[in-house]
């Protein structure tokens, strides 16, 4: 299973995940053990980087909230150390730490495949370039608010340089990102509020 999404880097360079095994083989298992463990390094390099943001308090909101912050807390045990290739499995096959950054969604997808509305259940693993809104697997942070008010603004600029109806299109647009952003302001929750 391959998962380029699952890409956030650690903040920390030092913190960063390393993993001891031996996948040189250019045989059909040795490609899968390749992938296995770029899965398991860039899902702890996510949840690893989520939890030290929320130990900075950066808040979460969104349906699946809750259930990152438990990831986040269950990366814990592998950040900064050097993982076996039977580890990188345990990660991979882990529905605790199924989290994905979706840059182009903004938005973070902490995946439970009954929950997904982009494939309707059928696969193991999310299709995040056909992201639904109201997903049950949506979680926000505060950077991704922040970005998204950053484009919010960008689609007003555009919107005062074109004609009605697309500036028309831009401004709902934008619009519809700043009410996101206040019903993340409205419930988002942080580390102490799970205490
Ligand atoms: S719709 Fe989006 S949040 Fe929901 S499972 Fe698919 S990619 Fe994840």
């Amino acid at each position: 299973m391959t998962n380029p999404d699952r890409s956030r880097s650690c903040n920390d360079p030092d913190l960063r995940t390393s993993v001891s095994v031996g996948y040189a083989s250019r045989s059909r298992d040795g490609i899968h053990d390749l992938l296995d463990v770029e899965t398991a390094r860039a899902t702890i390099d996510t949840v690893a980087d989520l939890h030290d943001d929320l130990e900075d308090g950066l808040g979460v909101s969104g349906p699946a909230a809750r259930r990152a912050i438990t990831a986040a807390a269950t990366a814990v045990q592998y950040t900064g150390t050097v993982i076996s290739l039977r580890q990188a499995r345990q990660i991979v096959a882990n529905p605790q730490l199924a989290v994905y950054d979706n840059p182009n969604a903004l938005l973070m997808c902490v995946y439970k495949r009954e929950k997904a509305l982009c494939h309707r259940g059928i696969k193991d693993t999310p299709s995040l370039d056909r992201c639904v809104a109201g997903c049950g697997n949506i979680a926000r942070t505060d950077q991704h608010i922040t970005k998204i008010l950053d484009r919010a603004d960008l689609l007003d600029r555009r919107a005062a340089r074109v004609p009605g109806p697309l500036a028309d299109r831009f401004r709902r647009n934008a619009a519809r990102l700043r009410d996101l952003a206040e019903a993340h302001h409205r419930t988002r929750i942080t580390l102490q509020d799970t205490a």
